[in-house]
């Protein structure tokens, strides 16, 4: 098969990230040292080698950029400071830009305006219906009388129904799970080429098993390096942390936000605090990380690095203080912060689930899953080949 050439391939990568591919004169000693590459997927090395060649195609339907976990040992060994770690999370934004057909995710990785534009216009959404809301009700349209501004206590109900708020939810997580599952379906043809292959159904249905390990247990992250035990632990706490938070707001809000002040063992309370120290610590880590640039993880930050840990983080601290004024009986500060609260979050949401570094979660499992399912697949077809043929009749 002919594979077209981009000569422009490069250029087009550098504008997703700070490498420096041009340099790699393909030795070899970023693959040998890395602890996940193997004979069947030699990365970094060979990803570079097609962004110098040109060759776009070999790259869209590759999986090794999602099967590094970034430990930046390449990097620390290659000999002539082509930065093989960096190169490969650069991909990584190139591919999650490509598998958004919209182009928006791509937008988003190679325009800081864009990025922008985005947040403020999708954090002003919850805003602008709050305000519609309170006017309407102030000039007395049925519906939204009970919508109103309490002041002689904390009433969050009355200021924004907690139906309402998850009605609003469900909607932005219906939308986004739609933008992600169409991402992830052209990521299976892109990888896949499911008319070229033809795969059995029931392998697909085998390897399931493999996402959900991948998944739930993080465990790749251990994999990664000798010394990555406390990595892998925090990411897994992490993703514990995150996993649970969304639990909470998208299945159980009704329940999560309430004016009923709790006692201390109540679920309510201690599940939202698990969620909330696991995110403000996970996200403030990663944030000084990259202020610091000690680890090679950190050295490199593009603007798309900032978004989710500062999210996390500006949301979680928001939300830590609606609680506190909430408990203290403070209505104005309660509202206005929840408001930003409000606001912070379904920003995040919307610039990042499908489009932005959120997306590693899916896309990693994912990526062992369809290998998983490849390898699985030749073993099968080996078998079949090396089966005798059935005999003749004479
Ligand atoms: S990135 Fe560095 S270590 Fe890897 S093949 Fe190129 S020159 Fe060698
Ligand atoms: S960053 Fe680590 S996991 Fe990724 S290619 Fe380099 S050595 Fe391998």
């Amino acid at each position: 098969m002919a594979w077209r050439v981009n000569p422009d391939f490069l250029r087009e990568i550098k504008q997703y990230g700070d490498v420096n591919i041009e340099e790699c004169f393909n030795c070899g000693n970023c693959t040998a040292i890395c602890s996940l590459s193997n004979e069947d997927y030699p990365f970094p090395r060979r990803n570079l080698r097609y962004i110098q060649l040109g060759l776009q195609e070999k790259v869209l339907e590759s999986l090794d950029p999602w099967l590094c976990y970034y430990c930046g040992q390449c990097t620390e060994t290659c000999p002539r400071g082509a930065e093989p770690a960096e190169a490969m999370m650069t991909l990584r934004r190139w591919l999650i830009g490509q598998y958004d057909r919209s182009g928006h995710g791509a937008k988003l990785y190679t325009s800081t305006k864009a990025t922008i534009f985005a947040i403020l216009r999708y954090s002003l959404v919850p805003l602008l219906l709050l305000i519609i809301g309170h006017t309407l009700s102030s000039l007395g349209v049925r519906g939204f009388e009970n919508l109103r501004f309490v002041t002689d206590k904390v009433d969050l109900n009355a200021f924004a129904p907690t139906l309402w708020v998850w009605a609003v939810v469900l909607i932005d997580f219906g939308i986004l799970s739609f933008r992600l599952f169409s991402n992830i379906a052209h990521m299976f043809q892109l990888v896949m080429k499911p008319k070229e292959n033809k795969i059995p159904l029931s392998i697909y249905i085998q390897e399931l098993k493999t996402f959900l390990d991948y998944l739930l247990t993080q465990r790749r992250w251990r994999d990664c390096k000798e010394d990555n035990n406390s990595r892998w632990l925090k990411h897994l706490i992490l993703i514990s942390g995150y996993g649970l938070m969304l639990v909470l707001i998208v299945g159980l809000l009704w329940w999560f936000q309430t004016d009923n002040i709790y006692p201390i063992y109540h679920p309510q309370r201690w599940l939202g605090y698990y969620a909330t120290i696991v995110l403000l610590y996970s996200s403030g880590e990663a944030l000084i990380g990259r202020i610091k640039k000690k680890e090679e993880l950190h050295k490199h930050s593009h603007h798309s690095d900032w978004l989710f840990p500062g999210f996390l983080f500006v949301g979680t601290l928001t939300g830590i203080l609606v609680h506190i004024f909430r408990y203290t009986g403070l209505p104005w500060p309660t509202y206005i912060l929840y408001v930003l609260h409000v606001m912070v979050m379904i920003a995040m949401l919307d610039t990042e689930v499908g489009i932005g570094k959120w997306t590693h979660i899916f896309y990693r499992p994912l990526a062992a899953y369809f290998q998983a399912v490849k390898l699985r697949a030749k073993e099968y077809q080996d078998t079949t080949a090396a089966a005798p043929a059935p005999a003749s009749p004479n």
